[in-house]
């Protein structure tokens, strides 16, 4: 039998056809080398960035490197086992998670699945961990107090809602009690809450969900935890997936808060997985897109539009700086993305100064929009009376001679120091806030012994409480103070100061 050229050339064709059919070259490919969790793949041509892969063994692993002969991907799950000339195959999916309502309540890992011991997680709705911030016009400007309860923050740094404030300061400083008790003062607000915890110990979280539990706050919050044991490509998901989580409820309308603890740990989790990938290093051998890699997930908190349905969520990131060093480069980044920080300070938590928010230091760019007006009113000179203080107080450790004006001040500002002290899982409202404020402001602590500050003020509320609940509903209606309830508020005070007086001397 004899054939003709062209068909011979046909023929082969067809083979070298149905060879390349056979072998899927777009859809499965070969390992070329793993180790360190990090697959280089032959093939998958059609491989998407961040598309999930299938590996031997049910292990999922993620498109990071697209190049032009292989794929570079990090893996999920345990890689031993898998071997080089091994096939993987696409999924056509981008990593996501479940969303919705279910996710209250429940503590999951960044991929979504339930790590808390309960029913595996069932819902109807999934949402791709990433996805472009909402726009411009999307918007509306910050304008709704979200209140943490913490009488520091809310007088001098506010947050609105759709506000990103950073929580900065060295390791043990009070950073992650500022956000919890922020959680727990969601209660009843309506604001849900998501904490997603990257690269802490699962002891830690374990406290902290028990804390949150035993605040009746776990009903409204969602627990995202990727901790230090797991992989890094799992800790570097973890907070767009909190983030995919809360979006699903902002787009519903409702009000989302959300807790990043902590960004530092997340970009040396991405450190790691670029420079096993081969990344170029850069400075402090961060590869060069580590302010996208922040920038992205920050961005997509928001306060959206009326036709939108006027949701909003609003972002806490947390960093750990070394030595309070803020200039170094992922606190200057974050710094620069997010509308303020919440500085907090060694020095102070030390001396017992807690929360150690350094007042200086520390700003809100947009949550003043969204201050109540009794607030403005009695916090307006607050941040100017500290630093007065601060510096008078220096400046009194040489000499003993001081003016009648100067020592009026730092009595003044001993007190304020004292009354802003809070404890942990104590947050107050904005009545009980406003009050405790105004007492400073007007003077009512004059009397008081600096030691005694917080047992006045504690007896002061309850007397407020008590006696005088028309006050407390006319700051809560109102939300200002007019001349009339202050002079209802002045009169409470003063006869609160005369119980007070002789409740002590006898
Ligand atoms: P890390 O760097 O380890 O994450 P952190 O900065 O998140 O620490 P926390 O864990 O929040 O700090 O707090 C450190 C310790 O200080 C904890 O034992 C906590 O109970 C205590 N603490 C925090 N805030 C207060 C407060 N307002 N009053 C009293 N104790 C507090
Ligand atoms: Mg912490």
């Amino acid at each position: 039998m004899s054939l003709k050229p062209e068909e011979i050339s046909k023929l082969i064709k067809d083979q070298i056809q149905r060879y390349d059919d056979e072998l899927e070259i777009d859809e499965t490919g070969t390992i070329i080398t793993i180790g360190d969790g990090i697959a280089l793949i032959y093939g998958l041509r059609n491989a998407m960035a961040g598309e999930l892969l299938r590996f031997p063994g049910d292990v999922y692993g993620m498109v990071m490197n697209l190049e032009e002969e292989h794929v570079g991907a990090v893996l999920m799950g345990e890689s031993r086992g898998i071997k080089e000339g091994d096939e993987v195959k696409r999924t056509g999916r981008i990593v996501e998670v479940p969303v919705g309502d279910v996710m209250l309540g429940r503590v999951v890992n960044a991929l979504g699945q339930a790590i808390d011991g309960g029913e595996p997680i069932q819902s109807d709705r999934y949402r791709p961990v990433e996805r472009v911030a909402p726009g411009v016009m999307t918007r509306k400007s910050v304008h709704q107090p979200l209140q943490t309860g913490l009488k520091i923050i809310d007088s001098m740094i506010p947050i609105g809602r759709g506000q990103r404030e950073l929580i900065i300061g060295d390791r043990q400083t009070g950073k992650t009690a500022i956000a919890i008790d922020t959680i727990i003062n969601q209660k009843g607000t309506g604001v849900k809450c998501i904490y997603v915890a990257i690269g802490q110990k699962a002891s830690t979280v374990a406290q902290i969900v028990e804390k949150l539990r035993a605040h009746d706050a776990l009903s409204y919050t969602a627990i995202v935890s990727s901790t230090a044991s797991e992989a890094a490509p799992l800790q570097y998901i973890a907070p767009y997936a909190g983030c995919a989580i809360g979006e699903e409820w902002m787009e519903n309308g409702e009000d989302v808060l959300i807790i990043y603890d902590d960004l530092s740990k997340h970009a040396v989790a991405y450190r790691t997985m670029s420079l096993l990938l081969k990344r170029p290093p850069g400075r402090e051998a961060y590869p060069g897109d580590v302010f996208y890699l922040h920038s992205r997930l920050l961005e997509r908190a928001a306060k959206l539009n009326d036709e939108l349905g006027a949701g909003s969520l609003t972002a806490l990131p947390i960093i750990e700086t070394q030595a309070g060093d803020i200039s170094a480069y992922i606190p200057t980044n974050v710094i620069s993305i997010t509308d303020g920080q919440i500085f907090l300070q060694t020095e102070l938590f030390n001396a017992g100064v807690r929360p150690a928010v350094d007042s200086g230091l520390s700003v809100s760019r947009v949550g003043s929009a969204a201050q109540i007006k009794a607030m403005k009113q009695v916090s307006g000179s607050l941040k100017l009376e500290l630093a007065q203080f601060r510096e008078m107080q220096a400046f009194a450790k040489f000499g003993s001679d001081l003016d009648a004006a100067t020592t009026e001040t730092l009595n003044h500002g001993e007190r304020l120091t004292q009354l802003l002290i809070q404890n942990q899982y104590d947050p107050m409202s904005v009545a009980h806030q406003v009050l405790s404020l105004y007492a400073a402001k007007h003077k009512f602590l004059k009397s008081v012994a600096v030691d005694q500050v917080s047992k006045y003020e504690s007896a002061m509320l309850k007397y407020m409480d008590r006696e005088h609940v028309d006050i407390i509903n006319a700051i809560n209606e109102k939300q200002a103070l007019d001349a009339d309830l202050e002079a209802k508020i002045n009169e409470a005070l003063t006869r609160f100061g005369e119980q007070y007086e002789s409740m002590i001397e006898g």
